[in-house]
């Protein structure tokens, strides 16, 4: 809680108040949609941007943005670092190779950096393979719609 509320103190200095959720929704669609691209990329990482807003204290992720160059094999992640997040950019999703999707030191400064909301998809890329984070690295909960 004590998290939370920094969060809003941050998003009101920020002007990011609005970005304030207490559940996570993702469309199926997109799910399905990160589990093929992460097959698909494999065994390269593929890093996206989350689309979506928050209404009525839900966080509801409609679609992902893809950036140039978004399949890599070394560090997907920074090359997003670079990126400004658009103005409907909630976070990303990327994917490990391997079965942990654990975020890296570079995956949290990064989280820490650039949105509210962030996802891994680890092996063997299914929907129990992902897990998703705050901006502290914190596991998020999140519920398909
Ligand atoms: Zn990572």
């Amino acid at each position: 809680m004590i998290k939370m509320k920094l969060n809003n103190i941050l998003g009101k200095i920020l002007g990011t108040d609005k970005l304030y959720f207490e559940e996570v929704h993702i469309e199926d669609e997109v799910i399905d949609e990160i589990i093929n691209i992460a097959k698909e990329s494999y065994p390269n990482e593929f890093v996206a941007l989350l689309e979506g807003r928050v209404e009525d204290e839900i966080l509801n992720i409609s679609g992902l943005i893809f950036l140039p160059s978004d399949v890599s094999n070394e560090g997907a992640v920074m090359q997003v670092f670079m990126q400004p997040l658009t103005l409907n950019s909630l976070g990303s999703v990327h994917s490990h190779p391997g079965y942990n999707a654990s975020p890296s030191d570079a995956d949290l400064e990064f989280f820490a950096s650039k949105g509210v909301f962030h996802m891994i998809i680890a092996e063997p890329y299914t929907r129990d393979s992902i897990r998703a984070y705050d901006s502290w690295g914190n596991v998020v909960n999140f519920r398909t719609i």
